[in-house]
């Protein structure tokens, strides 16, 4: 891939965890990202019924979560846009922003399993490459089985290297093994409501953050049960 590809780090983020800033860096330093770019969703249509905080605070504790590692970034554009912030309209809009820079959508096994219920999900990779890592314990043959029962809707073609597939337009489909860390944002969010410590799980800057914050987040995971 080539030395300027940026990376597009799209979630929920609710909220960022160390999961997430590992995973980044893990791709960004296996494919050779020249930066990575969080895009926390605005409207994550995905996950209704989730208590979710405020975009703002969303994208204030990512910026915490990355501040301190070189190249990345955190991209506010999906509250520009309103309903549903649907991954295949920001890398379109990323296209026309900035017309003649290659990106890299990255995300995680499960969610390359959910791409059939995205809006045009398995056709991502006609805007961007795409970059797929290890996560709780699915791995390359579990990629490999997803992109050869969906390689024709992907226009993925095989390599022969099972982790890498040709998309349109001269892109990749690439599969990242990445170290495992079982964080998950619902697991902080159910510690949080029950006064448990996050330590470790989310960054410090994070941590004293949603500690600073308590209030607007009870209002939203639920009042902390003191311990
Ligand atoms: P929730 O528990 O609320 O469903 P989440 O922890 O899965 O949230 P998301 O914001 O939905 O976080 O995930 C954004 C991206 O980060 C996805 O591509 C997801 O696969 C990846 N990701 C989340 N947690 C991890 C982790 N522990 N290790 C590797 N990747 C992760």
């Amino acid at each position: 891939m080539g030395q300027s590809l940026i990376g597009i780090f799209g979630g929920t983020f609710n909220p960022v965890h160390v999961g997430h800033v590992r995973a980044a860096i893990e791709v960004a330093e296996a494919l050779g990202l020249a930066a990575v770019e969080f895009v926390p969703a605005a409207r994550p249509p995905h996950k209704s019924g989730e208590p979710v905080l405020d975009f703002e605070l969303r994208l204030a504790l990512c910026r915490l979560a990355v501040e301190e590692v070189p190249g990345f970034s955190v991209n506010s554009m999906e509250a520009d846009r309103p309903g549903p912030s649907y991954t295949c309209d920001t890398l379109a809009a990323l296209g026309r922003e900035r017309p003649g820079q290659e990106f890299c959508f990255v995300m995680g096994m499960a969610d390359l399993c959910n791409l059939p219920a995205w809006k045009n999900g398995l056709g991502l990779g006609r805007l961007a490459h795409l970059a797929v890592h290890s996560r709780d314990g699915l791995g390359l043959d579990a990629f490999t089985a997803f992109v050869a029962a969906n390689s024709r809707e992907m226009e993925a073609s095989p390599t022969g290297d099972p982790a890498c597939w040709d998309l349109p337009a001269g892109r990749r489909l690439s599969f990242v093994p990445i170290a495992r860390l079982d964080v998950s944002a619902s697991d902080v969010r159910e510690r949080w409501r029950h006064g448990r410590r996050i330590h470790g799980l989310v960054p410090d800057a994070v941590r004293r953050e949603l500690e600073n914050r308590d209030d607007a987040i009870a209002a939203l995971w639920g009042r902390r049960i003191r311990t």
